[in-house]
């Protein structure tokens, strides 16, 4: 099908909504920003509720983050967001114990060192380890750049013990993802250090003596959860978010420029759009493409994910022997929790954010799944429940049954960032480009956590408002 070749107009006030496909944060995000440059938007959402994979549930008074636990703002999109949406007096940050994070491995707890000086004393690295990694500033970057996996570039960098001591628990974190596979692409400002400065230390030094500033790495929370950002953005864009709505088709129309056809409650409606935001993860984008421009379809669709399960655990403090005040700790695929089957990590809700449990109890989420763990996914959920137990009698020493309990499945869910995937994103806003009125926004595009989603939206708002619409902070 041909993109007709007809200029992108910015719609006016009596011209067919530009139709959002998506309400987790990304397409709100650009639904938000196409409302505030007066654009007319409406959003259509397959669930009965808004927020995509950002979802606070409160069990017995545990607040467990079903999707994402706690969020920053390095590239401020989302400071901006919160702004405009007047939700300054909801925010809470991270509490000060928040600050301490540990890893797992070799069949122990260790403190992620906090800096450069914390690495020379670190129970992580053998002394060898550590004299690979204090070399990165001279080791010469490639004669000639290739596309390269996590573990190949910092390998590279900083040696590969080093790698698997930091970099492998932290790509569980991030990506639940698996260094051999995901691309050093995961990583493009580190890229960019080598790339312009030689070598990643040199290179941060040099940006912090040219003034540049240090992105915001504040844990950022809401008092009643995550959930409460989305909530708020539904509230202010009203009607124009419509729950239930199953997108089964997007084509260029006759009587506007694209039309929508969407399933709401077994009927099918027809929505005819003066512009398209496909905010939804990349393999719908690409079933959702394949009829208008299959090539871009066929590199939506190319992008692998992975599945994560979060077990959210609530413990009466006196059933947790060892509690410990810390973010959470990861673990190092080398080097499983004992007698736990795989475990991605833990987080210590309670010492994050305050209010997140009852007064006398401790609240945990247990992180499964991942790239290296598909099966987790088909497990039942009981069986996802005595995996998270047995990983907290170890880590904490709980035992006994917890009091409060949730499991939260999301397969699909993490874009595994292949090598050469800049590439991509890159392609895929230039195939985007020669269909006038369509965007792209989510978590596949310019970074996996919130921020970036967020980011994504306002750009796509920005593409088709055109650039008086501000884009960021
Ligand atoms: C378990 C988990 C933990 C995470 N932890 C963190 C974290 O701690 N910090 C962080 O920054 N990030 C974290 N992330 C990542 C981050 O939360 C996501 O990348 C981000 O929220 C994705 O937002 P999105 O709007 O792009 O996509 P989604 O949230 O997936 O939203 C897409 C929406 O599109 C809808 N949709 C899909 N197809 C259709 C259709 N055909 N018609 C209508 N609607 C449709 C879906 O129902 C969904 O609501 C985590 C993610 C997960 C899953």
């Amino acid at each position: 099908m041909s993109s007709g070749g007809s200029e992108w107009r910015r719609p006016s006030a009596t011209d067919p909504p530009v139709v959002v496909i998506g309400a987790g944060v990304s397409g709100l995000a650009a639904a938000w920003r196409l409302h505030r440059a007066g654009i007319p938007v409406t959003v259509l959402e397959r669930r009965r509720r808004v927020g995509g994979v950002m979802n606070t549930v409160d069990v017995g008074g545990h607040v467990f983050e079903r999707g994402p636990n706690t969020v920053i703002s390095p590239e401020g999109h989302l400071l901006a967001l919160i702004d405009e949406l007047e939700l300054s007096d909801r925010v809470i940050f991270g509490r000060e114990a928040a600050h301490r994070r540990l890893i797992w491995r070799h069949g122990r707890m260790h403190d992620l060192p906090g800096g450069p000086g914390g690495l020379l004393g670190t129970s992580l690295l053998s002394w060898r380890g550590r004299a690979r990694l204090l070399s990165e500033p001279f080791r010469s970057p490639l004669a000639e750049p290739r596309d390269e996996t996590v573990a190949e570039f910092f390998g590279r960098r900083i040696g590969p013990e080093a790698v698997a001591s930091f970099i492998d628990p932290m790509v569980s974190g991030i990506y639940a993802g698996d260094v051999d596979r995901l691309g050093a692409d995961a990583f493009p400002k580190l890229m960019a250090l080598e790339r312009e400065h030689g070598s990643l230390v040199r290179g941060l030094m040099q940006s912090r003596k040219g003034g540049a500033p240090r992105p915001d790495r504040r844990l950022i929370g809401f008092r009643d959860g995550l959930s409460e950002l989305p909530a708020r953005l539904r509230e202010r864009l009203g009607t124009r978010v419509r729950l239930d709505h199953d997108v089964r088709e997007v084509r260029p129309g006759t009587d506007a420029p694209w039309e929508i056809f969407a399933m709401d409650d077994d009927r099918q409606a027809r929505y005819p759009a003066s512009g398209v935001v496909l905010a939804v993860p990349a393999w719908e984008a690409a079933r959702l493409l394949a009829p208008v421009d299959a090539p871009l379809a066929g590199r939506l669709g190319a992008i692998p994910h992975a599945g994560i399960i979060s077990v959210g655990l609530g413990y009466p403090r006196a059933q947790v022997e060892r509690p410990i005040e810390a973010f959470g700790l990861l673990c190092a695929s080398d080097s499983p929790l004992p007698q736990t089957g795989p475990v991605l990590g833990v987080l210590f809700g309670s010492s994050i954010f305050e209010g997140r449990a009852p007064d006398q109890d401790l609240t945990f989420t247990v992180m499964l799944g991942g790239a290296r763990d598909p099966e987790a996914l088909s497990l039942d959920d009981a069986a996802l429940v005595d995996r998270a137990r047995a990983a907290l009698g170890v880590v904490v020493g709980a035992r006994g049954a917890p009091t409060a309990v949730q499991v939260s499945r999301w397969p699909d869910a993490i874009p595994q960032i292949p090598p050469g995937h800049l590439r991509t994103v890159a392609a895929l806003r230039e195939g985007i480009a020669a269909w006038p009125g369509l965007a792209l926004a989510g978590n596949y595009l310019d970074g996996v956590g919130v921020d970036s989603a967020i980011g994504a939206g306002f750009g796509a708002a920005a593409l088709l408002a055109g650039p008086d619409v501000e884009v960021s902070a």
